[in-house]
């Protein structure tokens, strides 16, 4: 287990002739934005590169370049020689590729969630970049890539999910002028826009009507949790992962510092989002159920046993009762 700074990683990047990408499960802009960018910049330097992701791609970011290129986990699929991990803080985060984290694989970790593991031989971290995307964005400066719209777009994708459009604490001068680089290079900001905000599919805005119904809050306003079962999904026919998510809203409202969010995706198994707004760390309650993220965005995976409404409950009480 090895930590490098940035020009050592791009030297041990740049004498790879193959290598996989893979990204996390649940995939958001970031992790689909990196796994694309690196694998482009790599393939552009005559490399043989393949982008993976064990789960299902939302259906918007279907419509961006490239991003049908990404393949999924298959049974039998050969060993790669190397494997650069992106935005993932622990190995449990890309789902069945975590059987090629083994001696005989040189795994590279490239992450910027302060969580991070460091369960590759040789991991980059940076907690202080605004997302994977950045990193890439400064990898493949460093190796002299060249950028054309599509590569620009991608790259944008990852920066402008990460830092919710230049709205939260991550948002930097540094990465508006990275972003900016990327628009004279031909970045089509509208087009991520009208994918990611005026794409929604009206059942999405019905499982927000449930959500509201299932909404409460705890510690005079300052928690505010809700959550959705498979049922509810199915009923308005909306994947879990297409689903825009409904954590932000909570956070939105003025009282809330914390906001949970869960999305049953298989029989007594949900996602747990958790957000938080000026001071409260929710990456370490995530840590303790065994997930991770940054101190205003982490999330978990949460097994229960009787009912959600109940497991999440206990859960609000514990927070409530620090905030
Ligand atoms: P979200 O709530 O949008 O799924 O995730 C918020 C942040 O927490 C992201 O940075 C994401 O990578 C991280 N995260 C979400 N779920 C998990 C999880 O189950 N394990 C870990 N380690 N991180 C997670
Ligand atoms: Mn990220």
């Amino acid at each position: 287990m090895k930590f490098v700074g940035l020009k050592k990683i791009v030297d041990i990047i740049k004498n790879i002739d193959n290598v996989y990408i893979v990204g996390h499960i649940m995939p958001d802009g970031d992790c689909i934005s990196s796994v694309l960018c690196l694998a482009e910049g790599l393939k552009s330097m005559g490399k043989k590169v393949q982008g993976f992701i064990d789960w299902e791609i939302p259906e918007n970011l279907k419509k961006l370049p490239l991003v049908n290129g990404i393949k999924k986990f298959k049974e039998g699929i050969i060993k790669p020689e190397n494997l650069i991990v992106v935005d993932c803080s622990s190995p449990d985060r890309i789902g069945r590729f975590q059987k090629f984290i083994r001696d005989d694989v040189n795994v590279i970790v490239l992450d910027h969630h302060a969580t991070n593991v460091y369960f590759g031989n040789i991991n980059y971290v940076d907690a202080n970049a605004s997302s994977v995307a950045e990193i890439v964005y400064e990898i493949n400066k460093m190796m002299n890539i060249k950028y054309d719209e599509k590569l620009a777009t991608l790259n944008l994708l990852g920066i402008l999910t990460d830092t919710g459009f230049f709205k939260y604490s991550n948002t930097t001068p540094l990465i508006l002028h990275i972003a900016a680089e990327l628009m004279k290079m031909g970045a089509d900001i509208q087009k991520i826009s009208f994918v990611i905000n005026e794409n929604r599919k009206v059942g999405n805005l019905y499982l927000q009507r449930e959500a509201i119904n299932n909404l409460k809050f705890l510690s005079r306003g300052k928690l505010g949790y809700s959550y959705l079962t498979k049922k509810d999904f199915e009923k308005y026919k909306i994947a879990e992962n297409d689903f825009d998510g409904f954590v932000s809203e909570i956070r939105a409202v003025d009282t809330v510092e914390v906001a949970m969010f869960a999305a049953q995706y298989e029989d007594k198994k949900a996602h747990v989002s958790l957000r938080s707004k000026r001071y409260f760390d929710v990456s370490k309650i995530a840590l303790e159920y065994g997930g991770g993220g940054h101190s205003k965005a982490s999330g978990f995976t949460l097994i229960y046993e009787k009912s959600l409404e109940d497991a999440l409950e206990g859960i609000a009480k514990k927070i409530g009762n620090l905030l």
